[in-house]
């Protein structure tokens, strides 16, 4: 499976989710991440502690693509249009992270026209991240408006949780960091990559 992760704007949580995604495909067969942000973000993440999967640049990734049965690809942040297409062309599902906010769904809207315009709406996912705990109903009012566009989204979301920048900062994933919500942070991925696996 080829899983691409891509997003038209920073700060949606595309690396944090790219970097989970991998480890949890990790577990359940050779996963390969591979950092197509010239920020480098995942690398210089993996390059502090090391994860569990291997992490190569694009340049390298027809070398190793071959030996691993997952691939997860994570973007350059804001694509252009054409480069939004040949994304989706090229894996089986694109993957687009979203925080609960009016400027990001608006972009969010941009990258569907532009999908569609392409016929290659089919492969995407939504992925609500970054989502703020009740009383806040923002992640609640988004999914309802991203079911009346008719856009397909993951049942699960992702909470907002400290423990993520944490282990941003750390170079480690979520459930290596040292705080009581570490593994509720971790099972939001666990059930993200389970719905991706059904
Ligand atoms: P992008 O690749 O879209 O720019 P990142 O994955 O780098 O986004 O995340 C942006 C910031 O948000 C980082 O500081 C990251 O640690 C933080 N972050 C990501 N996911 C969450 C979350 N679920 N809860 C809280 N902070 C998060």
């Amino acid at each position: 499976m080829i899983v691409t992760v891509a997003s038209f704007k920073g700060g949606q949580a595309k690396t944090t989710t790219a970097i989970h995604l991998a480890a949890l495909l990790n577990a359940h067969k050779p996963t390969l991440l591979v950092d197509g942000d010239p920020n480098r973000s995942a690398t210089s993440w993996n390059r502090r502690k090391g994860f569990p999967f291997k992490v190569v640049d694009e340049k390298q990734a027809v070398r190793f693509s071959r030996e691993f049965e997952h691939i997860v690809i994570d973007t350059q942040a804001r694509p252009t249009e054409e480069d939004l297409r040949e994304l989706a062309a090229g894996c089986d599902v694109l993957i687009v992270p979203l925080t609960p906010d009016a400027m990001s769904l608006d972009t969010l809207f941009l990258l569907t026209d532009t999908l569609k315009k392409g016929n290659a709406e089919a492969k995407l996912k939504i992925l609500l991240t970054i989502v703020p705990p009740k009383p806040s109903r923002d992640g609640e009012e988004v999914l309802a408006t991203l079911a009346e566009a008719k856009l397909p989204t993951f049942k699960t979301v992702i909470r907002r949780y400290k423990a993520f920048q944490k282990a941003a900062l750390e170079g480690v994933l979520v459930n290596e960091i040292d705080s009581p919500y570490a593994e509720e942070a971790w099972s939001d991925y666990v059930n993200v990559s389970k719905e991706l696996l059904s």
